[in-house]
């Protein structure tokens, strides 16, 4: 049976309850137990697939094609573990779920209410997971704050949980602002016992309280939250801000934080070996050199919004040693008369992802200008498809060429729908999740992986038109990963330029801190090398 640990938040969001919980995952897994991380957001939208990257940050895919969380990110590089569908649930799809089966009839007519039926529906999500018999411990995170509205029926679900299967077998970790008042140069316990109130208010007891600080605070201080908020004082984590997300598990092992979670819920951890993490915030730490990159994307006014993508190109450069600074070019403001200005001191450019013809125009003038002066760079599925559009334009001469995403009427569809032509849909009906890639030996992909079929996440919906393939080869261009099944273009690359990839999946979603994504490496490697 799993133990389970539930993570809320309190005082503000933001502080960090997902990396508090990946960097315990990070710890109970280096001691020897298997650990399943959740994800429950209070808003009712079903999932993030059709949320606003700019307001809610980037969909996360998950290997079996669940559109989730940008958390869950944070879960799969953290502790190395392919979460799935089921690490992910919105108050939307949990609702929705209620709501279908009640049109079905499967609550035989009663009265359908948010307790039992929307609480009952919450823990048997919590208790699938269980009943899989795979993990030891299953960690997780209550989005929002304690005291939301809409967080109530997970709340409620969590409490009774701990009642049905006591102390022993469930703890509560309350991750919460301890505020520092510079005027009068103290912190201020006070939020942090309001909060706890509140949660007592709902009939939880946190066992744990980690207090976030905008630095370290003294030794009494726990000793005030302790006896105000009913935990022993060794329960009470400091967990001061750090320059890098990374060395937060070396933080909490400082606190012991892992043995306090087992000694209650009776887990037999192993030595802890945290070596490896070690190795790579040394890395960190011995990243000093910075290495530029410019992104062009559409979104870049919340860069969570690219969250992935940042992190892969971070850990790659700490693998080469190498701190990445990122430029960001908002691809709509790139025209004609001002792109060659605005990229001219660019080291290497990467082309993100994206959806709808937005600022499409100034991303085919970034990837133009990067094959143009031979500026490395990495194109990531729509950076994939305006490459290709780029060639076919400047290259093949085919003017009008497009993706029928942007020109439905194009006489040269190079980038376009191949299946379900017919769906008006927008949710689900893209190709999602992890697929096969077989890479063409002696290409640039093919030495960069250093293997011959990889597997890499998608999410989109179109795709490169195979009845272009011959001129695009003809012109030099080299197809180097193909999805055998249904042959699908997955990697494109340009010989005689010194760097120039890009490909129809998104190989941000598999980077983790001890396996940097191969491609961002070679990416940051060709700048480096440019440079030196
Ligand atoms: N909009 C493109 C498609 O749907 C690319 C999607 C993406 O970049 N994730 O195919």
């Amino acid at each position: 049976m799993s133990k389970h640990i539930f993570i809320t938040g309190g005082v503000v969001s933001g502080l960090g309850k997902g990396i508090t919980g990946s960097s315990l995952g990070v710890l109970l897994k280096n001691s020897g137990l298997k650990v399943f991380m959740q994800k429950f957001d209070p808003y009712l939208n079903i999932d993030p697939g059709t949320m606003n990257p700019i307001e809610h940050g980037e969909v996360f895919v998950t290997y079996d094609g669940g559109e989730t969380d940008l958390d869950l990110g944070h879960y799969e590089r953290f502790i190395d573990i392919n979460l799935t569908k089921s690490s992910s649930y919105s108050a939307g799809k949990i609702y929705a779920e209620a709501l279908d089966s009640e049109r079905q009839g499967g609550y035989n007519g009663k009265t359908v209410q948010v307790i039992p039926h929307i609480t009952n529906l919450i823990k048997s999500k919590i208790y699938e997971v269980e009943k899989s018999n795979k993990y030891d411990v299953v960690i997780s995170e209550i989005g929002g704050t304690v005291g939301d509205i809409e967080s109530q029926p997970f709340l409620e679900a969590i409490r009774q949980i701990r009642m049905e299967k006591s102390k022993e077998n469930v703890l509560f970790i309350h991750v919460a602002l301890l505020p520092y008042l510079r005027v009068s140069g103290e912190f201020k316990t006070k939020p942090i016992q309001h909060s706890v109130k509140e949660m007592l208010s709902l009939g939880l007891q946190p066992d744990i309280i980690v207090a976030r600080s905008e630095f370290s605070f003294e030794e009494k201080l726990k000793d005030k939250i302790s006896s105000f908020c009913n935990v022993p004082k060794e329960n009470v984590i400091e967990c001061s801000d750090s320059d890098s997300i990374y060395k937060v598990p070396l933080i909490l092992e400082k606190s012991n934080m892992h043995k306090i979670v087992a000694k209650q819920l009776n887990l037999d951890l192993k030595e802890t070996n945290v070596d490896e993490w070690n190795n790579f915030v040394e890395n960190i730490n011995a990243s000093t050199t910075e290495i530029e990159v410019t992104i062009v994307g559409k979104y870049v006014e919340l860069s969570d919004a690219y969250l992935s993508v940042i992190e892969s190109l971070k850990i790659a450069g700490y693998d080469l040693k190498h701190k990445v600074k990122i430029k960001w070019i908002n691809a709509r403001k790139l025209n004609n008369e001002n792109y060659e200005k605005l990229l001219g001191n660019s080291k290497g450019i990467l082309v993100p992802g994206g959806f709808g013809e937005e600022g499409i125009e100034g991303k085919i003038l970034a990837a133009k200008f990067a094959r143009t002066n031979d500026i490395p760079y990495l194109g990531i599925c729509l950076g994939m498809q305006i490459a290709c559009v780029e060639f076919a334009r400047n290259v093949l001469n085919l003017e009008d060429a497009n993706s029928t995403e942007i020109d439905p009427n194009t006489k040269n569809p190079i980038i376009d729908i191949l299946e379900g032509k017919n769906t008006k849909d927008i949710g689900g009906t893209l190709r999602l999740g992890s697929y096969k890639t077989s890479l063409v030996k002696n290409t640039l992909a093919w030495k960069l992986y250093n293997q011959d079929n990889i597997i890499e996440r998608h999410r989109h919906r179109y795709e490169f038109n195979n009845n272009y393939k011959k001129s695009f080869e003809e012109r030099g261009l080299v197809f180097s990963g193909i999805y055998d099944e249904k042959n699908l273009v997955e990697i494109i690359e340009i010989p005689s330029n010194k760097f120039f990839i890009a490909c129809q999946y998104h190989p941000e979603f598999t980077s983790r801190p001890n396996k940097p994504g191969p491609l961002f490496k070679g990416f940051l490697k060709a700048i480096i090398e440019k440079a030196i």
